[in-house]
């Protein structure tokens, strides 16, 4: 069968089962990745009833995400927040593995959360495409690479968008849900409906780099550490400008200390390549990343956390 002939079978396979789940009677879904994210959006899709197979290649990964999710859902039911029913039909449903072929067998949706890394996203989703039909839904986590990227790596690229959750992921509201240049209307609106029973609040972006969130965040970050790096003001006060003048939770350089200023930094050299100058990075970051001060997490940022 010759590529075009192959291309239109599939897709009179995929009209003919019609068999494309509505989001919310997704009863099985497989997490790939346990680690920061993956662990967190297991957790959440476990406690609105759906079955998970969390699967990493590191099986002490897997075993620090279930006693994380534990950990989150005792905290839940300690304030009160969470029933200690919910929490253990939760537990109930959250299986960890390292097979991959065991992790996504029978499932209707993915969600992808392994490392920041094209190629290895693209290895999986290929993986993935050569194993589930086009009814399953795929979608990537990526908060930065080209969802249209991954999806072309896939059997079925119209079944993958993205579903960009923020950290920690049972507690934030956002998901970014993004249309890749191949995803069907049907997958964004599927992807937007599991984001929905999951208690989230989705947006829909197109595939543009930085999606909604970390382009506009950024461009508030960077003009926050020019402005100290020009004497307007110290961080503490540029902070306060936007949390007293503006209802910003949290000052723009906080929150650059929190995030790590080597993640903004790489970041801010990718969008100003695929975006344009103004994301270029300040020499205060640069500096401030050559020197170790990574913010929080080394101790030293624009704050001193010491
Ligand atoms: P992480 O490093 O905490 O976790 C990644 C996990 O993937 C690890 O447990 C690792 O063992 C596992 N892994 C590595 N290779 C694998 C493979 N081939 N198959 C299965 N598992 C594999 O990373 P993270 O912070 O959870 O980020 C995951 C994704 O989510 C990235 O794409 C990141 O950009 C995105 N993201 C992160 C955040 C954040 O705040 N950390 C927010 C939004 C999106």
């Amino acid at each position: 069968m010759d590529a075009k002939s192959s291309f239109n079978s599939r897709k009179t396979t995929f009209k003919a089962e019609n068999s494309i789940l509505n989001a919310n009677d997704i009863q099985t879904a497989a997490v790939l990745g346990s680690g920061t994210m993956g662990h967190g959006i297991a957790q959440v899709l476990a406690m609105k009833g759906i079955d998970v197979r969390l699967f990493d290649i590191s099986s002490d990964a897997i075993d620090a995400a279930l006693g994380k999710v534990r950990a989150n859902l005792d905290k839940g039911v300690e304030k009160g927040k969470v029933e200690a029913a919910t929490r253990d039909e939760a537990l109930r449903r959250l299986r960890g593995t390292t097979s991959f072929d065991e992790a996504i067998d029978g499932v209707a949706a993915v969600i992808e959360a392994v490392p920041e890394k094209l190629e290895l996203k693209r290895d999986l989703f290929s993986k993935l495409g050569s194993k589930l039909g086009p009814d399953v839904l795929l979608a990537t986590n990526t908060s930065s690479l080209p969802i249209s990227n991954i999806a072309e790596a896939a059997e079925y690229p119209e079944r993958v968008t993205g579903m960009h959750f923020f950290n920690p992921v049972h507690i934030m509201k956002l998901v970014e849900v993004v249309r890749a240049k191949q995803s069907s209307p049907e997958a964004v609106e599927q992807t937007m409906e599991l984001a929905r029973r999951m208690g989230k609040e989705p947006i829909s972006v197109s595939d543009s780099p930085g999606f909604a969130s970390s382009r506009l965040g950024l461009v508030i970050g960077l003009e926050a550490m020019r402005m100290v790096e020009s004497g307007v003001a110290s961080a503490e006060d540029i902070d306060k400008a936007m949390t007293l003048g503006y209802g910003f939770p949290m000052g723009p350089l906080k929150l650059t200390d929190l995030v790590g200023l080597d993640v903004r930094l790489s970041i801010a050299e990718y969008l100003k390549e695929e975006v344009g100058a103004h994301f270029a990075p300040p020499q205060i970051l640069r500096d401030k990343v050559a020197r170790g001060e990574l913010g929080k997490k080394s101790g030293q940022g624009f704050y001193d956390w010491s």
